[in-house]
């Protein structure tokens, strides 16, 4: 490893940092992780924390995972590269496809299509959905409908029908035909409903209408996640997927469920749709497919969907595919990742202490003003920073930040997006992490005022 006073000199000065401005990435260095033990990181200068951001919502298993380390070693030397293009395969990708489809099986989606990440799993999600309609003869079918607050990548369908105006503006003109639904969040909504199953019922009336004035024939797609995740960790009422099913259905409009952060555990169940008792026809995952030793990502698709592509004649060609889509040294790491799970069945854990944690963070917003909101689903929670509890004004800039440096300080690794502040700690801590992190939380919430 390079000495610290490189790193620290070069840290942001050649690398652009993804979501940020490069001139504050000069002003104020990222934090530079040089090592990670267990569900611990350790930074540049040996302070030891743990992970509550869990990578980036990724490593569900910690950092210790040695059955993923000792795949991607092994396949590195075995194969380090195939592609899985039209004439060729490679066995890891068939291995964890055949995986794929047992874990996946209770969902409906038994066939998957390999990509690099998130952001190609949405991409390809948005595609092979026009296509569907096409192959059926309505393709008429082009439009997107997604959820005002929604994450779905960077690519430019993602940031089409992302939620944010912060992840568009820069890039505009995107995608044509993408429209934005008020989605259940009830600290905020347009409707002024506080009552969670009114306004469940309220957002999925609008989707309703949405596709209504946009023409059902001319919707290709509904595509939310289960929980809403990067827009500050919103968990709709257990109802309201149910919903949008039933809307979808009614008006011939697939459902794509974006899982890239809750597939494999982090909503307390297998899948956020397994949590909400729905099988959407495409689900994008990524993420903690390899616990985030590798980049990689699966597109999974329901059966009913595959067999119109399946039984087509060439309009059902999938003309479309990365490099790296089922490289095999990200399908030994999935592989290994996936079974580990299946093992563990971290959900269990999400499911009982992600409780905990809320309870905690909710007993320190009751003596902390600053925290308007808490909310969560499993081990994803968020708290909302506001200055005033009646107004509801956003706490946003330097307040935020000091919270999020006094916490690390204090030995805990917390993510600051906005005026929310969010935890995604690795699905196998335990209570001793949870009690830590609500102490290192309230020396950050002292370090606000
Ligand atoms: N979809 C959701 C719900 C996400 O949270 C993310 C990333 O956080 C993505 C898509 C994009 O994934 P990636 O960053 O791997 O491209």
């Amino acid at each position: 490893m390079k000495d610290s006073n490189f790193l620290k000199e070069n840290n942001a000065r050649h690398m652009w940092h993804p979501m940020a401005h490069p001139a504050d990435s000069m002003a104020n260095p990222p934090a530079i992780i040089t090592g990670g033990e267990g569900v611990h990181i350790v930074d540049v200068d040996g302070h030891r924390t743990i992970d509550a951001v869990g990578g980036l919502w990724n490593v569900n298993l910690g950092y210790s995972c040695k059955a993923v380390k000792e795949a991607v070693t092994a396949q590195m030397d075995a194969l380090p590269y195939y592609s899985t293009f039209r004439g060729t395969s490679n066995d890891k990708a068939i291995e964890l496809s055949y995986l794929l489809q047992d874990f996946f099986a209770p969902d409906g989606l038994t066939r998957s299509f390999f990509t690099s990440g998130g952001s190609d799993s949405v991409e390809v999600a948005l595609k092979l959905a026009r296509q569907y309609h096409r192959i059926r003869g309505e393709g008429t079918r082009t439009k997107f409908i997604s959820l005002e607050k929604g994450y779905h990548g960077t690519h430019f369908g993602g940031a089409s029908v992302n939620g944010n105006s912060k992840f568009r503006n820069s890039y505009e003109p995107l995608l044509a035909g993408c429209y934005h639904i008020p989605g259940p969040y009830l600290y905020r909504n347009p409707f002024g409903i506080t009552e969670p199953e009114a306004l469940a019922q309220q957002s999925a009336a609008m989707l309703e209408r949405e596709i209504g004035f946009q023409g059902a024939n001319t919707v290709a797609a509904f595509i939310m996640e289960p929980v809403l995740g990067a827009g500050g960790v919103v968990p709709p009422h257990p109802t309201f997927m149910k919903l949008v099913r039933e809307i979808c259905d009614k008006h011939g409009v697939l459902l794509i469920a974006d899982e890239v952060i809750t597939a494999f555990g982090r909503t307390g169940d297998e899948t956020g749709s397994r949590h909400w008792g729905v099988q959407p026809d495409f689900m994008c995952t990524a993420k903690a497919i390899t616990n985030g030793y590798f980049p990689f990502g699966a597109l999974m698709i329901h059966g009913r969907v595959a067999e119109v592509f399946e039984g087509s004649k060439g309009e059902g060609s999938v003309d479309s595919g990365y490099t790296y889509s089922g490289h095999p040294v990200g399908a030994a790491a999935a592989v290994a990742a996936v079974e580990e799970t299946m093992r563990i069945k971290p959900w269990e854990n999400a499911a009982t202490l992600g409780p905990k944690l809320r309870a905690g963070l909710q007993d320190l917003a009751r003596r902390h003003d600053i925290v308007g909101d808490v909310r969560g689903e499993g081990l994803m929670c968020a708290i909302e920073f506001v200055t005033d509890r009646k107004t509801k004004a956003p706490a946003t800039g330097a307040a935020p930040l000091a919270f999020q440096k006094a916490a690390y300080e204090d030995g805990v690794m917390v993510r600051v997006s906005g005026n929310n502040a969010i935890f995604s700690p690795p699905l196998v801590i335990d209570q001793s992490h949870v009690d830590k992190i609500l102490s290192a939380t309230e020396t950050g919430l002292n370090a606000m005022v």
